[in-house]
Order: C-alpha cells, then sequence, then structure tokens
C-alpha cells in the first residue's frame, strides 16, 4: 500500500472548516490592513533561495527539496515566502506603484527537517511582506495585525517576542564581541556552532541544544550594540507598540533563522506548543531586495505557520468549526419518486440550500438512518403517492415535529425559513 511521504499530512474534511476558518480568517484581518494577496509559484530557481535566504542558515545547509529538472535547471521546492515575493516584487516591478506595498500569501513549504510535532516536511505559512518602508510604525503594524489574526481566532496565553539585530553599520562590532565570547566556550559548543563561529555567529543564539543555549544566556547583547539610528528606530517601535496596549517582552536572544534580517526581529511563542513553541515570526529585512538585484528597498514581514496555529487551537480546546450539516434530506421509494427528488434536490440547491439524496440505492429505512448520521435537519419522504399530489410530510429532524407541505423548492424553503427564525 502506497503511503503518503514522510514529515506530510493529509488534511481530511472534518478538519477542513478550521482551515477554511483560519485561511478567512486571515484574508479579512489582511483586507482591513490593505494587504493583497500574492501567489507564486510552488518551486523557484535554486539561487534564490542560496542568496535570499542565505548560505549558512539551516534552511539553505540542509533543509532545502532540491532537484535537477528534466532541463537541467536545478530548482527548490520553496521552503518559505520571502525570497519568492521579493523576486516577484522586483520582476513585476511593483515598486512602480504607490509605496508602501504590502502583500500576503497563504502558501505551502517544504523543508528536509526530521518530523515531529509542529515540524513537519510539508507545512503550511500565513505570512506577509511590506515593502518600501523604513519607518519603524510599520513593523508595529505587522505585529498587530499578527495579534488582531490570533485573537480573532482566539488563541490565547500568547507571548510577543521583540529584539533589534542592528544594520551593516553596528552588526560586525557587535559579531567580533560575540566572537570573543564564544570563542572562550568553544570546547563546549555543538560542531555546528563550532563552524557557526567563524561565519555567523549571531546564529549561535539561535542554536536548539542545550548546552549551546546556555552558553548563549550570557552573551553580549546586540541592544548594547546598537548605533544610534537603530537604537531610536526600536525606542521607537516600543512607543508604537505601547500606544496601541500591545504587551511584549524584549529578548535579546531572538535573531531569527535567515540571513537578511537587519533591525526589528520578533517572534510569538505559545506554551501550549511544547518544543516548537514558535508560531510566528518576522522581522525586517532592509538588504534583501538589493541582494536580490533590486534596487535597496526596505522591508519588514512575517511567517506563521498554521499547523503549530492548529496545535494551539487544540491544545487549549478551543471550539472548533464543525463540517456544514444538510439543510435537508429527501428519501424516496419507487423510481417516480427517485427522477422527483434528483429534480428536488437540484431545485433546492439553486436556492442556496445544502440539499442531500441518496446515491446509493438503499432502502427508505436505510435512507433515514442515513439522514440521522449527516445530521440533516429536515427530511421528507417522497414515493408515488406524494408525486401525484405534490404533498408530502416535512420532518423537524431535530425535534419531530412534522408539516405537510406542498413539495416545490419554494414551499420547501419557506418552512426552512421559518423555523430559522
Ligand atoms: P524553527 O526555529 O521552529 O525551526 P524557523 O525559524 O525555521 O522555526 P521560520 O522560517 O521563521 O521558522 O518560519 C515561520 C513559521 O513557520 C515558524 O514560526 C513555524 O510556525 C512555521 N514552521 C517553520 N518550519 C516548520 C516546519 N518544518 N513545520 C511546521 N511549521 C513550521
Ligand atoms: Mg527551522
Amino acid at each position: 500500500m502506497i503511503k503518503k511521504p514522510r514529515g506530510t499530512e493529509d488534511i481530511l474534511p472534518k478538519d477542513s472548516a478550521l482551515w477554511n476558518l483560519i485561511e478567512t480568517t486571515a484574508k479579512r484581518v489582511c483586507e482591513k490592513y490593505g494587504y493583497k494577496e500574492i501567489r507564486t509559484p510552488v518551486f523557484e530557481e535554486t539561487s534564490l533561495f542560496n542568496r535570499g535566504v542565505g548560505e549558512t542558515t539551516d534552511v539553505v545547509q540542509k533543509e532545502m527539496y532540491t532537484f535537477n529538472d528534466k532541463g537541467g535547471r536545478s530548482i527548490t521546492l520553496r521552503p518559505e515566502g520571502t525570497a519568492s515575493l521579493t523576486r516577484s516584487y522586483i520582476e513585476n516591478s511593483l515598486y512602480a506603484n504607490p509605496q508602501p506595498t504590502k502583500l500576503y500569501y497563504l502558501i505551502s513549504c517544504y523543508r528536509y527537517e526530521k518530523p515531529q510535532s509542529g515540524r513537519l516536511r510539508e507545512f503550511h505559512q500565513f505570512g506577509l511582506e511590506c515593502f518600501g518602508s523604513e519607518n519603524s510604525a510599520a513593523d508595529a503594524e505587522i505585529i498587530t495585525l499578527a495579534l488582531d489574526f490570533f485573537n480573532e481566532l482566539k488563541v490565547q496565553g500568547l507571548v510577543l517576542n521583540i529584539n533589534s539585530i542592528g544594520c551593516p553599520e553596528c552588526k560586525p562590532k557587535y559579531n567580533q564581541a560575540l566572537k570573543e565570547y564564544f570563542t572562550s566556550h568553544i570546547n563546549d559548543l555543538c560542531d555546528t556552532c563550532k563552524s557557526r563561529l567563524e561565519k555567523n555567529p549571531m546564529r549561535i543564539l539561535d542554536c536548539k541544544s542545550t548546552v549551546c543555549h546556555e552558553i548563549a544566556k550570557s552573551a553580549p547583547r546586540m541592544i548594547d550594540y546598537l548605533c544610534d539610528d537603530c537604537s531610536r528606530e526600536f525606542e521607537s517601535l516600543k512607543k508604537y507598540l505601547d500606544t496601541v496596549g500591545i504587551e511584549y517582552k524584549v529578548d535579546t536572544n531572538i535573531v531569527r533563522g535567515l540571513d537578511y534580517y537587519t533591525r526589528t526581529v520578533f517572534e510569538i511563542t505559545s506554551d501550549a506548543l511544547g518544543a516548537q513553541s514558535t508560531v510566528c515570526g518576522g522581522g525586517r529585512y532592509n538588504g534583501l531586495v538589493e541582494e536580490l538585484g533590486g534596487k535597496p528597498t526596505p522591508g519588514i514581514g512575517f511567517a506563521l505557520g498554521i499547523e503549530r496555529l492548529i496545535l494551539i487551537l487544540k491544545n487549549q480546546g478551543t471550539d472548533l468549526p464543525q463540517e456544514t450539516v444538510p439543510d435537508i434530506f429527501i428519501a424516496t421509494i419507487g423510481d417516480k419518486a427517485d427522477m422527483f427528488a434528483q429534480k428536488l434536490v437540484h431545485d433546492l440547491r439553486n436556492l442556496g440550500y445544502h440539499a442531500e439524496r441518496d446515491l446509493c440505492s438503499r432502502s427508505v429505512k436505510a435512507q433515514m438512518k442515513y439522514a440521522n448520521k449527516l445530521d440533516a435537519r429536515y427530511s421528507i419522504v417522497i414515493g408515488d403517492d406524494e408525486v401525484d399530489t405534490n404533498k408530502a410530510c416535512i420532518k423537524n429532524m431535530n425535534d419531530g415535529s412534522q408539516y405537510e407541505t406542498e413539495i416545490t423548492s419554494e414551499a420547501i424553503s419557506k418552512i426552512i425559513e421559518k423555523e430559522n427564525i
């Protein structure tokens, strides 16, 4: 028997209502903030991610699904959205529109990781990017949007952690200080971090090994090295958050996994998640557009993992949306009624109702059992007599009450609507 690939999940009908709710909520919240949807290809040229995500990241070093296509091109399934959106922003000259350009996406992503709870090889992200604004009001706006989204879904117990990781002006001095600090602990660092020490010491702050994590706790802090501009922007971000009543913690060890971040970085975590506690991560990437061949353009964005969001919702016992149930089930006896039901169900659907009939040649008793299983709100049994007189009993399946009705879609609709009131 063929099974799904390791690290992937089928989203079954019982969960579709929840996925739809999450997606429509994301869309609705984005509209309020002026973010427009963008869709980019599932695969891109590999070099986009090498450059856009960064050669020293775990994503590029270990996690990408890369292969040669039949034309010999190196192709990669997108591991994230930001590089693709930046490519699209440049390629489609979106910078020619009034700035900033505010875009959101709902996508599947692919990373070759060790699958565990909240960590899959195919997963889904809701994310957004704002290109063309250097103002920390934009940083505060996207953080507000993310929290607004979680709030609409009644997610509780989230913590917002913010930090600034500086800019090309102040980062090098900090990196030097980090290098010195970690060199004095080099024997205790994990092998990956030993190699990070030369190439990108900041990444050690992000290491998941417990020993490195402990050492990182006493490392020098970027916020003590920020240049005046970065410092001012960080202070103004905090004020913008204060003014709309958003609580945050400054966590000086957040650096984010990806290379292109500058200044603001943030994470939203939930204690309902266990080890994979980060549900949303984002930050500023003022160097990325230029890195990918565009004019220097500031940018900021976030991405949040939908599977992790669902884990939180399930763990905190939120009332989740249910599958819709039929408004009405039409049961039939005999050939004449069978044809009649086909038309009646069609007419009811044209009026916008969820109408069902038997499609498996069941006995009338089995049809009613099936209607019960579907949790239909109303049912009607139609036989030869009912077709001849155009009248039948409609039964409210919840309380058992019955009414005689003409068996036209309009008459049935009136009963359903009246009872709805
Ligand atoms: P982590 O540190 O947990 O590996 P990350 O820094 O690699 O996360 P990002 O690249 O910032 O994650 O992606 C944003 C969000 O996407 C994460 O906060 C998480 O909710 C989700 N995410 C990332 N990788 C996975 C995965 N393999 N499976 C499920 N969700 C994921
Ligand atoms: Mg990761």
